[in-house]
C-alpha cells in the first residue's frame, strides 16, 4: 500500500443508530477522500450501507486472533471482511491496558487481518511514566518488533495523549515518528493519534514524518472531523 495522506476516525463506544446516522449525513454530504472511519461492531453494517458509494472508508475497532470457533464473544477477521471492511485497528492502547492485550496478541490479530485482505492499523504508543523514564523509544520499539509488519498503517500514539486533552507537540511527534519510520517499510503510512483537534491538526500534520490521525474524540462531531481531514490532505 502506498504512503499516503490519510485520517482515521475512532469512535470507541460511542453512538446510537440515530447519532451515528446523523454523523454519517454529514460526512458523506462533504465526502472527502483520504479518510475512514473506525465503528462499534454492531453499527459497521450501517455505516457500510450509508457509505456506500462514498469515498468514505470504514474500519473496526478490534479483531479476535483466531480464525474461528469457541471464542463467545468475538468477531473474526473473515467475519469482517465479507462485508467490505477496509481497516481494522489493532493493539490500541485501550485494548492494551483495559484488556490486558499483550504484544504477542496485537502480532497474531495484525496477521489475521493482513490473511483477510485488510489492513491493520497497528497503534504504539508508551505512557507518561515510560517518557518520564526515557522508555519512549524501547516500548514503540518493542511493540513495533513483535509485528511482522508490512502492508499496514501504523499510528504512534502516546498513551498520555490519548483522551486527555493534552497533544504531543508537533516536534515531540515528529521524534517518535522519524524513529519508527527507520523500521517500516518506506511506503508506510505513519498517523499520530492523540487529542488531535481542528485547533492542533495542521501543525502536527505539517512535521515531515506524520502522513495524517487516528481521531478519537474529536472524529464524533463532523465538523471537527472534516476540518481535520481537510488539514491533512490539502
Ligand atoms: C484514540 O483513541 O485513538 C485517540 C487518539 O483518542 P483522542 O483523539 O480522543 O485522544
Amino acid at each position: 500500500m502506498k504512503r499516503s495522506r490519510r485520517v482515521v476516525g475512532n469512535w470507541k463506544m460511542h453512538g446510537s443508530r440515530a447519532s451515528i446516522a446523523a454523523l454519517l449525513d454529514a460526512l458523506v454530504k462533504e465526502n472527502p477522500a483520504g479518510c475512514a472511519v473506525c465503528a462499534p461492531f454492531p453499527y459497521l453494517a450501517q455505516v457500510a450501507e450509508r457509505l456506500r458509494g462514498s469515498r468514505i472508508a470504514w474500519g473496526a475497532q478490534n479483531v479476535s486472533e483466531h480464525g474461528q470457533g469457541a471464542y463467545t464473544g468475538e468477531v473474526s477477521a473473515s467475519m469482517l471482511g465479507e462485508f467490505g471492511c477496509r481497516y481494522v485497528i489493532v493493539g490500541h492502547s485501550e485494548r492494551r491496558q483495559l484488556y490486558g492485550e499483550s504484544d504477542a496478541q496485537a502480532a497474531a490479530k495484525f496477521a489475521a487481518v493482513k490473511a483477510a485482505g485488510m489492513t491493520p492499523i497497528l497503534c504504539v504508543g508508551e505512557t507518561l511514566d515510560e517518557r518520564d523514564a526515557g522508555k519512549t523509544e524501547q516500548v514503540v520499539e518493542r511493540q513495533l518488533a513483535a509485528v511482522d509488519f508490512r502492508d499496514g498503517v501504523l499510528a504512534y500514539e502516546p498513551v498520555w495523549a490519548i483522551g486527555t486533552g493534552r497533544n504531543a507537540t508537533p516536534e515531540q511527534a515528529q521524534a517518535v515518528h522519524a524513529f519508527l519510520r527507520q523500521k517500516v517499510p518506506a511506503e508506510t503510512t505513519v498517523l499520530y493519534g492523540g487529542s488531535v483537534k481542528p485547533q492542533n491538526a495542521a501543525a502536527i500534520f505539517a512535521m515531515p514524518d506524520v502522513d495524517g490521525g487516528l481521531i478519537g474524540g474529536a472524529s464524533l462531531v463532523a465538523k471537527d472531523f472534516l476540518d481535520i481531514v481537510k488539514a491533512a490532505t490539502t
